[in-house]
Protein backbone atom coordinates (compact mmCIF):
# COMPACT_ATOMS: atom_id res chain seq x y z
CA UNK A 1 0.00 0.00 0.00
CA UNK A 2 1.32 3.19 -1.13
CA UNK A 3 1.40 5.62 1.86
CA UNK A 4 3.22 8.27 3.81
CA UNK A 5 3.07 8.45 7.79
CA UNK A 6 3.78 12.00 9.75
CA UNK A 7 5.57 10.29 12.72
CA UNK A 8 6.61 13.46 14.54
CA UNK A 9 6.53 16.77 15.15
CA UNK A 10 9.57 18.57 17.12
CA UNK A 11 9.30 21.47 18.33
CA UNK A 12 11.92 23.89 19.85
CA UNK A 13 10.83 27.51 20.90
CA UNK A 14 10.63 29.12 16.87
CA UNK A 15 11.27 26.16 14.89
CA UNK A 16 9.28 22.85 13.85
CA UNK A 17 10.69 19.71 12.32
CA UNK A 18 8.29 17.21 10.68
CA UNK A 19 9.52 13.79 10.50
CA UNK A 20 7.91 11.14 8.24
CA UNK A 21 8.08 7.75 6.49
CA UNK A 22 7.05 7.08 2.91
CA UNK A 23 6.37 3.95 1.46
CA UNK A 24 9.16 2.56 -1.00
CA UNK A 25 6.88 3.14 -4.00
CA UNK A 26 6.69 6.52 -2.75
CA UNK A 27 10.31 7.30 -1.28
CA UNK A 28 11.66 8.34 -4.92
CA UNK A 29 9.30 11.52 -4.76
CA UNK A 30 11.38 12.52 -1.33
CA UNK A 31 14.63 13.50 -0.63
CA UNK A 32 16.27 10.90 1.69
CA UNK A 33 15.70 12.20 4.85
CA UNK A 34 12.07 12.70 4.91
CA UNK A 35 12.32 15.75 6.84
CA UNK A 36 10.29 19.31 6.60
CA UNK A 37 10.66 22.31 8.65
CA UNK A 38 9.76 25.72 8.92
CA UNK A 39 11.15 28.34 11.16
CA UNK A 40 9.40 31.35 12.41
CA UNK A 41 10.65 34.48 13.94
CA UNK A 42 8.16 34.13 16.59
CA UNK A 43 8.12 31.44 18.88
CA UNK A 44 5.29 28.54 18.95
CA UNK A 45 4.08 28.17 22.37
CA UNK A 46 0.61 27.39 22.76
CA UNK A 47 -0.12 26.13 19.16
CA UNK A 48 -1.32 22.48 19.63
CA UNK A 49 -0.18 19.36 17.04
CA UNK A 50 -3.46 19.38 15.50
CA UNK A 51 -2.38 22.94 13.98
CA UNK A 52 0.92 22.20 13.40
CA UNK A 53 0.24 19.10 11.45
CA UNK A 54 -1.74 21.21 8.71
CA UNK A 55 1.79 22.36 6.69
CA UNK A 56 2.91 19.27 6.75
CA UNK A 57 -0.26 17.84 5.05
CA UNK A 58 -0.81 20.46 2.94
CA UNK A 59 2.99 19.85 1.30
CA UNK A 60 2.17 16.33 0.62
CA UNK A 61 -1.65 15.93 0.16
CA UNK A 62 -1.71 16.66 -3.59
CA UNK A 63 1.10 13.69 -4.22
CA UNK A 64 -1.18 11.31 -2.12
CA UNK A 65 -4.33 12.47 -4.14
CA UNK A 66 -2.12 12.32 -7.36
CA UNK A 67 -1.03 8.88 -6.57
CA UNK A 68 -3.90 7.14 -5.12
CA UNK A 69 -2.10 6.55 -1.69
CA UNK A 70 -2.50 7.00 1.96
CA UNK A 71 -1.97 10.06 4.68
CA UNK A 72 -2.01 8.61 8.38
CA UNK A 73 -1.85 11.75 10.62
CA UNK A 74 -2.26 11.22 14.60
CA UNK A 75 -4.03 14.73 15.16
CA UNK A 76 -6.08 17.52 12.50
CA UNK A 77 -7.29 20.48 12.82
CA UNK A 78 -11.33 19.69 11.87
CA UNK A 79 -11.55 22.39 9.53
CA UNK A 80 -8.57 21.50 7.94
CA UNK A 81 -9.55 18.48 7.83
CA UNK A 82 -12.71 19.34 6.15
CA UNK A 83 -11.92 21.56 3.61
CA UNK A 84 -9.41 18.83 2.11
CA UNK A 85 -12.43 17.67 0.05
CA UNK A 86 -13.15 20.39 -1.66
CA UNK A 87 -9.41 21.63 -2.04
CA UNK A 88 -9.60 18.27 -4.31
CA UNK A 89 -12.35 18.65 -6.32
CA UNK A 90 -10.77 22.19 -7.12
CA UNK A 91 -7.74 20.47 -7.90
CA UNK A 92 -9.96 18.16 -10.26
CA UNK A 93 -11.70 20.43 -12.36
CA UNK A 94 -8.30 22.17 -12.61
CA UNK A 95 -6.78 18.82 -14.12
CA UNK A 96 -9.15 16.69 -15.70
CA UNK A 97 -6.76 14.17 -17.46
CA UNK A 98 -5.70 13.16 -14.28
CA UNK A 99 -7.67 11.49 -11.14
CA UNK A 100 -7.48 12.94 -7.78
CA UNK A 101 -8.20 9.63 -5.83
CA UNK A 102 -6.41 8.92 -1.94
CA UNK A 103 -7.26 9.50 1.26
CA UNK A 104 -6.45 10.71 4.81
CA UNK A 105 -6.57 9.11 7.85
CA UNK A 106 -6.65 11.26 11.23
CA UNK A 107 -6.23 9.27 14.53
CA UNK A 108 -7.78 12.43 16.28
CA UNK A 109 -9.57 15.04 14.46
CA UNK A 110 -9.80 18.37 16.84
CA UNK A 111 -11.68 20.82 16.72
CA UNK A 112 -10.16 24.15 17.48
CA UNK A 113 -11.24 28.13 17.66
CA UNK A 114 -10.65 31.54 18.52
CA UNK A 115 -11.75 35.03 18.59
CA UNK A 116 -9.92 36.60 16.01
CA UNK A 117 -8.35 39.56 17.47
CA UNK A 118 -6.84 40.62 14.05
CA UNK A 119 -8.54 41.55 10.33
CA UNK A 120 -5.45 40.38 8.33
CA UNK A 121 -2.30 38.39 7.70
CA UNK A 122 -1.09 39.23 3.98
CA UNK A 123 1.81 37.34 2.06
CA UNK A 124 4.57 39.25 1.44
CA UNK A 125 6.76 39.22 -1.26
CA UNK A 126 7.71 42.89 -2.00
CA UNK A 127 6.75 42.30 -5.69
CA UNK A 128 3.75 43.80 -7.92
CA UNK A 129 1.22 41.73 -6.88
CA UNK A 130 1.45 41.68 -2.93
CA UNK A 131 2.45 45.76 -3.49
CA UNK A 132 -1.42 45.96 -5.19
CA UNK A 133 -2.70 43.82 -2.30
CA UNK A 134 -1.13 45.60 0.33
CA UNK A 135 -2.73 49.27 -0.39
CA UNK A 136 -5.86 47.58 -0.71
CA UNK A 137 -5.78 46.58 3.01
CA UNK A 138 -3.42 48.07 4.09
CA UNK A 139 -6.35 49.82 6.27
CA UNK A 140 -6.74 46.58 8.00
CA UNK A 141 -3.46 47.06 9.30
CA UNK A 142 -2.52 43.34 8.21
CA UNK A 143 0.61 41.21 9.15
CA UNK A 144 3.01 40.64 6.44
CA UNK A 145 4.22 37.63 6.15
CA UNK A 146 7.32 36.93 4.01
CA UNK A 147 8.97 33.33 3.07
CA UNK A 148 11.89 31.59 2.37
CA UNK A 149 10.93 27.98 1.43
CA UNK A 150 14.29 26.89 -0.80
CA UNK A 151 17.20 25.90 2.67
CA UNK A 152 18.21 22.12 2.01
CA UNK A 153 17.89 20.24 4.95
CA UNK A 154 18.72 22.74 7.52
CA UNK A 155 18.95 27.23 7.14
CA UNK A 156 22.06 28.06 5.58
CA UNK A 157 23.12 31.88 4.70
CA UNK A 158 20.88 33.01 1.65
CA UNK A 159 21.76 36.48 -0.03
CA UNK A 160 18.39 36.25 -1.84
CA UNK A 161 16.53 35.57 1.58
CA UNK A 162 18.44 38.25 3.39
CA UNK A 163 17.22 40.80 0.98
CA UNK A 164 13.72 39.68 1.33
CA UNK A 165 13.57 39.77 4.46
CA UNK A 166 15.51 43.14 5.28
CA UNK A 167 13.09 44.97 2.42
CA UNK A 168 9.90 43.19 4.00
CA UNK A 169 11.25 44.57 7.83
CA UNK A 170 11.99 48.11 6.63
CA UNK A 171 8.67 48.02 4.41
CA UNK A 172 7.02 47.23 8.03
CA UNK A 173 8.23 49.57 10.00
CA UNK A 174 8.18 52.43 7.52
CA UNK A 175 3.89 51.75 8.35
CA UNK A 176 4.31 50.61 11.41
CA UNK A 177 3.42 46.69 10.82
CA UNK A 178 4.60 43.66 11.91
CA UNK A 179 6.83 40.94 10.20
CA UNK A 180 5.92 36.98 10.37
CA UNK A 181 8.75 35.49 8.60
CA UNK A 182 9.36 31.81 7.94
CA UNK A 183 12.09 30.01 6.55
CA UNK A 184 11.88 26.19 5.49
CA UNK A 185 12.61 23.41 3.13
CA UNK A 186 9.14 23.04 1.73
CA UNK A 187 10.71 24.21 -2.12
CA UNK A 188 13.04 20.99 -1.52
CA UNK A 189 12.12 18.57 0.93
CA UNK A 190 9.97 16.77 -2.34
CA UNK A 191 11.83 15.74 -5.29
CA UNK A 192 10.00 17.41 -7.70
CA UNK A 193 11.81 16.53 -10.37
CA UNK A 194 10.61 13.01 -10.10
CA UNK A 195 7.28 13.88 -9.68
CA UNK A 196 7.18 15.74 -12.89
CA UNK A 197 9.07 12.57 -14.58
CA UNK A 198 6.03 10.86 -13.56
CA UNK A 199 3.04 13.13 -13.71
CA UNK A 200 4.36 16.81 -15.94
CA UNK A 201 2.67 14.99 -19.08
CA UNK A 202 -0.65 13.70 -17.50
CA UNK A 203 -1.08 17.45 -15.30
CA UNK A 204 0.12 19.99 -18.17
CA UNK A 205 2.11 21.58 -15.66
CA UNK A 206 4.95 20.87 -13.10
CA UNK A 207 4.21 19.64 -9.54
CA UNK A 208 5.43 22.92 -7.68
CA UNK A 209 3.73 25.29 -10.09
CA UNK A 210 0.60 23.60 -10.75
CA UNK A 211 -0.03 21.44 -7.28
CA UNK A 212 2.06 22.46 -4.79
CA UNK A 213 3.42 26.27 -4.18
CA UNK A 214 -0.06 27.91 -3.09
CA UNK A 215 -0.53 25.27 -0.42
CA UNK A 216 2.86 25.52 0.77
CA UNK A 217 2.96 29.34 0.93
CA UNK A 218 -0.35 29.22 2.63
CA UNK A 219 -0.37 26.63 4.53
CA UNK A 220 3.33 27.39 6.88
CA UNK A 221 1.29 31.09 7.54
CA UNK A 222 -1.66 28.92 9.28
CA UNK A 223 0.22 28.49 12.95
CA UNK A 224 0.74 32.38 12.96
CA UNK A 225 -2.30 32.92 12.03
CA UNK A 226 -3.35 30.31 15.04
CA UNK A 227 -1.12 31.96 17.48
CA UNK A 228 -1.92 35.57 16.43
CA UNK A 229 -5.62 35.36 16.21
CA UNK A 230 -5.71 36.41 12.56
CA UNK A 231 -8.97 35.97 10.58
CA UNK A 232 -7.86 35.81 7.44
CA UNK A 233 -4.07 35.01 5.01
CA UNK A 234 -4.73 37.33 2.21
CA UNK A 235 -2.61 35.82 -0.93
CA UNK A 236 -2.22 38.12 -3.66
CA UNK A 237 -3.45 36.45 -7.30
CA UNK A 238 -0.87 36.09 -9.38
CA UNK A 239 -2.95 35.33 -12.68
CA UNK A 240 -6.54 37.24 -14.23
CA UNK A 241 -9.19 36.17 -15.86
CA UNK A 242 -7.72 37.73 -19.00
CA UNK A 243 -5.70 33.86 -19.98
CA UNK A 244 -6.92 31.17 -17.65
CA UNK A 245 -4.15 28.46 -16.21
CA UNK A 246 -3.67 25.70 -14.15
CA UNK A 247 -2.03 26.85 -10.88
CA UNK A 248 -1.78 25.94 -7.12
CA UNK A 249 -2.32 29.40 -5.87
CA UNK A 250 -6.10 30.11 -7.68
CA UNK A 251 -8.71 31.36 -6.18
CA UNK A 252 -10.49 28.27 -6.44
CA UNK A 253 -8.62 26.72 -4.01
CA UNK A 254 -7.16 29.18 -1.64
CA UNK A 255 -10.15 30.52 -0.45
CA UNK A 256 -11.40 26.94 0.53
CA UNK A 257 -8.87 26.30 2.92
CA UNK A 258 -9.76 26.85 6.64
CA UNK A 259 -8.12 26.26 9.84
CA UNK A 260 -9.80 26.74 13.26
CA UNK A 261 -11.47 30.13 12.92
CA UNK A 262 -9.79 31.35 9.81
CA UNK A 263 -9.93 31.43 6.36
CA UNK A 264 -7.78 32.65 3.10
CA UNK A 265 -8.46 35.38 0.84
CA UNK A 266 -7.26 35.11 -3.11
CA UNK A 267 -7.11 38.66 -3.36
CA UNK A 268 -7.00 40.99 -6.51
CA UNK A 269 -7.91 38.02 -9.39
CA UNK A 270 -9.66 40.48 -11.21
CA UNK A 271 -7.64 42.37 -11.81
CA UNK A 272 -4.85 42.34 -14.63
CA UNK A 273 -1.22 43.23 -14.43
CA UNK A 274 -1.39 46.56 -16.11
CA UNK A 275 -4.47 47.07 -13.18
CA UNK A 276 -2.30 46.43 -10.45
CA UNK A 277 0.49 48.91 -11.95
CA UNK A 278 -2.57 51.62 -11.74
CA UNK A 279 -3.34 50.77 -8.22
CA UNK A 280 0.93 51.13 -7.43
CA UNK A 281 1.23 54.17 -9.43
CA UNK A 282 -1.64 56.12 -8.34
CA UNK A 283 -0.96 55.24 -4.51
CA UNK A 284 2.61 55.66 -4.68
CA UNK A 285 2.43 59.10 -7.04
CA UNK A 286 0.29 60.68 -3.98
CA UNK A 287 1.83 58.96 -1.11
CA UNK A 288 5.48 59.94 -2.06
CA UNK A 289 6.28 57.25 0.08
CA UNK A 290 9.64 55.79 -1.22
CA UNK A 291 9.09 52.12 -2.76
CA UNK A 292 10.83 49.16 -4.16
CA UNK A 293 8.97 46.83 -6.73
CA UNK A 294 11.28 43.87 -6.55
CA UNK A 295 10.16 41.43 -9.21
CA UNK A 296 13.16 40.02 -10.23
CA UNK A 297 12.56 36.23 -8.96
CA UNK A 298 15.13 35.12 -6.64
CA UNK A 299 17.10 37.71 -7.13
CA UNK A 300 18.50 40.18 -4.90
CA UNK A 301 17.74 43.50 -7.09
CA UNK A 302 15.93 43.81 -9.82
CA UNK A 303 18.00 43.33 -12.99
CA UNK A 304 16.00 45.52 -14.94
CA UNK A 305 16.62 43.34 -18.10
CA UNK A 306 14.64 40.05 -17.82
CA UNK A 307 11.10 39.84 -19.38
CA UNK A 308 9.63 40.40 -15.90
CA UNK A 309 11.20 43.28 -14.94
CA UNK A 310 10.96 45.23 -18.50
CA UNK A 311 7.15 44.57 -18.63
CA UNK A 312 7.36 46.38 -15.10
CA UNK A 313 9.45 49.32 -16.41
CA UNK A 314 6.81 49.35 -19.04
CA UNK A 315 4.10 49.23 -17.32
CA UNK A 316 5.30 51.65 -14.89
CA UNK A 317 6.27 54.18 -17.78
CA UNK A 318 2.71 53.36 -19.43
CA UNK A 319 1.10 54.66 -16.35
CA UNK A 320 2.95 58.16 -16.87
CA UNK A 321 5.89 57.53 -14.14
CA UNK A 322 9.39 57.30 -13.67
CA UNK A 323 10.08 53.63 -12.70
CA UNK A 324 13.79 54.78 -11.08
CA UNK A 325 11.23 55.61 -8.41
CA UNK A 326 9.81 52.11 -8.01
CA UNK A 327 13.25 50.07 -7.41
CA UNK A 328 13.99 49.87 -11.63
CA UNK A 329 17.70 51.43 -11.21
CA UNK A 330 17.79 52.27 -15.47
CA UNK A 331 20.22 54.74 -17.61
CA UNK A 332 18.97 57.87 -18.39
CA UNK A 333 18.57 57.45 -21.98
CA UNK A 334 15.38 55.59 -21.22
CA UNK A 335 14.35 55.29 -24.75
CA UNK A 336 17.71 53.54 -26.06
CA UNK A 337 18.45 51.27 -23.13
CA UNK A 338 14.55 49.61 -23.13
CA UNK A 339 14.84 49.50 -27.34
CA UNK A 340 18.18 47.54 -26.90
CA UNK A 341 17.20 45.36 -23.71
CA UNK A 342 13.45 44.06 -25.79
CA UNK A 343 14.97 43.48 -29.21
CA UNK A 344 17.41 41.23 -26.97
CA UNK A 345 14.35 39.54 -24.82
CA UNK A 346 11.62 39.20 -27.24
CA UNK A 347 12.74 36.12 -29.11
CA UNK A 348 11.82 34.34 -25.53
CA UNK A 349 8.56 36.09 -25.82
CA UNK A 350 5.54 33.83 -25.66
CA UNK A 351 2.30 34.67 -27.58
CA UNK A 352 0.27 34.47 -24.08
CA UNK A 353 2.91 36.98 -22.83
CA UNK A 354 2.42 39.50 -25.73
CA UNK A 355 -1.08 38.94 -25.65
CA UNK A 356 -2.24 39.61 -22.13
CA UNK A 357 1.02 41.45 -21.07
CA UNK A 358 2.96 43.72 -23.70
CA UNK A 359 0.12 44.25 -26.09
CA UNK A 360 -2.10 45.93 -23.05
CA UNK A 361 1.07 48.01 -21.72
CA UNK A 362 1.33 49.10 -25.64
CA UNK A 363 -2.10 49.94 -25.64
CA UNK A 364 -1.94 51.78 -22.00
CA UNK A 365 0.59 54.27 -23.85
CA UNK A 366 -1.42 55.13 -26.50
CA UNK A 367 -4.08 56.27 -24.38
CA UNK A 368 -1.81 58.11 -22.21
CA UNK A 369 0.68 59.49 -24.36
CA UNK A 370 0.07 62.98 -23.06
CA UNK A 371 1.46 61.41 -20.06
CA UNK A 372 4.43 59.42 -20.99
CA UNK A 373 7.69 61.12 -19.88
CA UNK A 374 10.01 59.40 -22.23
CA UNK A 375 8.54 61.08 -26.22
CA UNK A 376 11.00 59.91 -27.80
CA UNK A 377 9.97 56.15 -26.78
CA UNK A 378 6.80 56.54 -28.41
CA UNK A 379 7.88 56.90 -31.54
CA UNK A 380 9.06 53.42 -32.10
CA UNK A 381 7.26 51.35 -29.38
CA UNK A 382 3.30 52.07 -30.57
CA UNK A 383 3.97 50.36 -33.50
CA UNK A 384 6.77 47.52 -32.00
CA UNK A 385 5.56 44.49 -33.86
CA UNK A 386 6.21 41.96 -31.31
CA UNK A 387 5.80 38.85 -33.52
CA UNK A 388 7.93 40.47 -35.99
CA UNK A 389 10.68 41.70 -33.98
CA UNK A 390 10.95 38.22 -32.35
CA UNK A 391 11.04 36.43 -35.69
CA UNK A 392 13.87 38.69 -36.50
CA UNK A 393 15.83 38.58 -33.10
CA UNK A 394 15.75 34.58 -32.94
CA UNK A 395 16.54 35.05 -36.34
CA UNK A 396 19.55 36.71 -35.79
CA UNK A 397 19.96 34.98 -32.37
CA UNK A 398 20.36 31.49 -34.48
CA UNK A 399 23.27 32.96 -36.64
CA UNK A 400 25.33 34.47 -34.53
CA UNK A 401 24.93 31.06 -31.81
CA UNK A 402 24.08 28.37 -34.02
CA UNK A 403 26.12 29.50 -37.53
CA UNK A 404 29.15 28.86 -35.48
CA UNK A 405 28.61 25.90 -34.42
CA UNK A 406 27.21 24.37 -37.35
CA UNK A 407 30.27 25.59 -39.84
CA UNK A 408 32.26 23.54 -37.15
CA UNK A 409 30.96 20.36 -37.65
CA UNK A 410 30.79 20.70 -41.18
CA UNK A 411 34.98 21.44 -40.92
CA UNK A 412 35.49 18.48 -38.89
CA UNK A 413 32.66 16.13 -41.10
CA UNK A 414 34.89 17.45 -44.07
CA UNK A 415 37.96 16.48 -42.53
CA UNK A 416 36.90 13.46 -41.26
CA UNK A 417 35.56 12.71 -45.17
CA UNK A 418 39.05 13.83 -46.52
CA UNK A 419 41.34 11.08 -43.90
CA UNK A 420 38.44 8.50 -45.34
CA UNK A 421 39.24 9.29 -48.61
CA UNK A 422 43.05 9.65 -48.26
ZN1 LIG B 1 14.84 41.01 -13.84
Amino acid sequence: MKNITLNQIVIDDKKTDYFFSVSKDLQKYFKKTNHLFLEYNIDLAGIPNSILAIPFVANVIPLIWITDSTLMVSELDKNFYDCLNKIKAAYQTMFPNIEFKGEIVVNTIVENTYTPEHEVASLFSGGLDALTTFIRIKDKQPFLITEYGWHEDDIQKSDVWEADKENAINFAKSHILENILIQSNYGNFINAQSIDRDFSRKLGDSWWHGLHHGLAIISAAIPMAFKLKIRYIYIASSNSPLYKVSCASDPTVDNEIKYASGGVVHDGYELNRQDKVKVLVDYYSISQETVNVRVCFKNEENCCKCEKCLRTIMGIIAEGENPVHYGFNIPVNVSRYIKTCLNNEVKFFTNIFIKIYWEIIQAKMKGNKEKILYKDLLEWFLDYNFVAERKKSLLKYRVTKFFPIIKRKIVTKFKRLSVYDG
